[in-house]
């Protein structure tokens, strides 16, 4: 039986701000696939009898290439014994940590995954600096971005709406003008995008779709956040015939939920 891998978000760097559950996965770990960016007392959760391997960049000779790690990952997962295999990144596992890729490794392989999310830079630094990043009186949006992409862009490329994503916090319960702002600023209705209510908790739900069918969809749980952009699209695509597609705690193993019913607008 192959094993299962756990993306987990380290935080920031102080133990304490990790979460309860990354705990509990690395407590339990067999193999661990970490990062520079992870200090010494999280790595100390981990049993003795783990494998605790660095695969960061910053690691001299031993710095791993990207295939080198997502072919590490598959092959701890399918080759051995091992059932928890962690592949721990610093803040969350989500934002500029190449998780893309390794999710694609994972998912080629059929190797079953999990995402633990964690505190990201972004929160920490502003606790650090005690500003609040969405002030009311000063800011709406939050922009997440990095200096050093790819394509080796200028920020000002960087920062385009077709190449980011906008992650909308209170978009209800009036998501037909929600929709209609997004398309005035500049978006297709084609744009895929992502529903989540209740993330992380029992009673979660993802719903993907496009912003042209987000108009029409009533009775959405709150609270919910809204995820627009390309990066959505691989699950549109994914989805088949149902506008509700995978609910993503399904795979969780201590977690077993109900899939969720089909939403009577969208059916
Ligand atoms: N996945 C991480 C980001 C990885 S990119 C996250 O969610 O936080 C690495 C960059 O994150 C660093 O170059 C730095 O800009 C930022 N970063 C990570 N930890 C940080 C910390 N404790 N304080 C300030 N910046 C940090």
């Amino acid at each position: 039986m192959s094993g299962k891998v756990y993306l987990v978000g380290a935080g920031p760097g102080a133990a304490d701000l990790l979460t309860l559950r990354a705990a509990a996965v690395l407590r339990a770990a067999q193999i661990v696939l970490h990062d520079d960016l992870v200090p010494q007392e999280i790595l100390d959760l981990c049993p003795a009898s783990a494998q605790v391997i660095n695969v960061g960049k910053r690691c001299g000779s031993r710095g791993r290439s990207q295939e080198q790690i997502n072919a590490l990952m598959v092959w701890h997962a399918r080759e051995t014994q091992a059932q928890t295999i962690v592949r721990l990144k610093s803040g969350d596992p989500a934002v500029f940590g190449r998780l893309g890729e390794e999710l694609d490794a994972l998912r080629r392989a059929g190797i079953e995954f999990e995402i633990v999310p964690g505190v990201t830079a972004a929160s920490a630094a502003a606790a650090s600096a005690k500003i609040t990043l969405t002030d009311r009186r000063a800011a709406s949006a939050l922009v997440v971005v990095t200096a050093h992409n790819i394509r080796n862009e200028s920020l000002s490329k960087t920062v385009e709406p077709a190449r980011s994503t906008y992650a909308l916090y209170m978009p209800g319960p009036d998501y037909s003008r929600t929709v209609h702002g997004l398309l005035e600023s500049g978006h297709e209705p084609s744009t895929p995008c992502a529903v989540v209510s209740n993330a992380g908790r029992a009673n979660e739900e993802v719903r993907y779709l496009t912003l042209g069918e987000l108009v029409s969809v009533k009775g959405i749980p709150a609270p919910a956040m809204l995820i627009v952009g390309e990066v959505a699209a691989e699950h549109l695509q994914q989805r088949g015939g149902d506008l509700l597609s995978k609910v993503s705690s399904e795979a969780r193993d201590p977690y077993h939920h109900d899939r969720f019913p089909i939403h009577p607008a969208l059916g």
